[in-house]
């Protein structure tokens, strides 16, 4: 049950002096707690032992900490590891820990469930129930770090908002979570080091590159054809692609930071030569590069995995016009932790 008590994760370090103070406290044993909170990732009152016993039950009394709960951990058979991670309010997200030669990469959700409705992928099935605060967020990145050290000997080196949800939709939260993953008090991680990754919200694209962030940014184009594209994520009916380049035209202006456009490409559907030039074409709007993504299959209906050729054909034309194309191939497939498969199936 949820508990009616504040969750004091959501004060600000400022907000936490102030209590104290006005407890009649000294204001530095809010920094000890924040400190406590943030860069010790304290599940308890108890754990902060540098405070007296009367200190900890009086925070006790006033809030509570809110901390996720690894529910299920799955271990793929290529070392990816998916955690099934429980909320206070008994709702439950994924993520996932992907494990490469130097680099571990953790994979984290923005929402429960998918404000969006794309049509290839399984969490736009659930629907959005809620989306995370940033503590939320942030403790998926604690986990998997706490992950890769335990089973792979090294610090989580990597972030990509790429499991459930639209980061776009709540962003205030994703950003506060940002700031804390980058900052000295939280985990210190520079933010070239993450991606967020967006089915394109062009508003809110151009509030990024007003906001100067400092992360990287990914766009799920998989068609530069508004027909196309409408058909598989119906919401481009509402953010149209010549609002999207607009957008991207925007962001670049301001950050002078490159864009990945991930890519899928299915049997029938965006296989065309119609299709690869269109996405040439969009490619030579703003500084990019391409990642085709392998389709991981979330029932047996409309969409197949393209063949090969295709996507020979795909890479040839891309290159031939001097587009860094990447082909990533999917991970953690056999425990359902692949790109779109994250639906919490228990
Ligand atoms: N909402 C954000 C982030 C979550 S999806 C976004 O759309 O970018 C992360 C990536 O997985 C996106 O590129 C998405 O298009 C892709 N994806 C979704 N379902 C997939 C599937 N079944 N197979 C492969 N990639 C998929």
């Amino acid at each position: 049950m949820a508990s009616t008590k504040k969750d004091i994760r959501a004060l600000t370090k400022e907000q936490l002096r102030n209590f104290f103070v006005k407890e009649g406290e000294k204001a530095f044993r809010g920094n000890q707690v924040y400190e406590w909170l943030w860069s010790k990732s304290a599940h308890t009152f108890e754990d902060m032992t540098n405070l007296s016993k009367e200190t900890r039950q009086m925070l006790e009394k006033n809030f509570v900490i809110n901390h996720i709960q690894v529910d299920t951990m799955q271990r793929s058979s290529d070392g990816t590891v998916k955690n099934a991670v429980r909320l206070h309010d008994g709702l439950i997200v994924e993520s996932v820990l992907i494990p490469t030669g130097t680099r571990t990469t953790a994979c984290v959700s923005s929402q429960v469930g998918c404000s969006l409705d794309c049509k290839f992928c399984a969490t736009a099935r659930l629907k959005r129930m809620r989306n995370l605060n940033p503590d939320e967020i942030y403790d998926q990145v604690v986990a998997i770090d706490k992950e890769s050290r335990l089973y792979f000997n090294r610090p989580l080196s990597n972030i990509v908002f790429m499991g459930m949800g639209e980061p776009l939709m709540n962003y205030n939260n994703v950003i506060k979570a940002i700031d804390k993953i980058t900052s000295k008090e939280g985990l210190g991680m520079s933010p070239k080091r993450i991606v967020v990754s967006t089915s394109g919200v062009p508003k809110m694209i151009k509030r990024m590159a007003d906001d100067a962030v400092k992360f990287n940014l990914a766009v799920s184009l998989h068609s530069a054809i508004d027909e196309v594209r409408t058909e598989i994520m119906p919401f481009n009916e509402t953010f149209p692609l010549k609002e999207l380049k607009e957008a991207l035209e925007y962001w670049y202006e301001k950050t002078k930071s490159k864009i990945t456009y991930e890519y899928v490409v299915w049997d029938g559907i965006n296989d065309s030569q119609k299709d690869i030039d269109a996405l040439v074409q969009f490619c030579k709007y703003v500084p990019c590069k391409v990642n085709i993504i392998e389709y991981n299959p979330i029932d047996d209906g409309q969409f197949q995995q393209a063949k090969n050729k295709v996507i020979d054909n795909y890479i040839h034309h891309l290159e031939k016009n001097r587009i860094v194309v990447n082909v990533r191939r999917s991970r953690g497939k056999d425990i359902d932790a692949a790109c779109g498969q994250l639906a919490n199936k228990s």
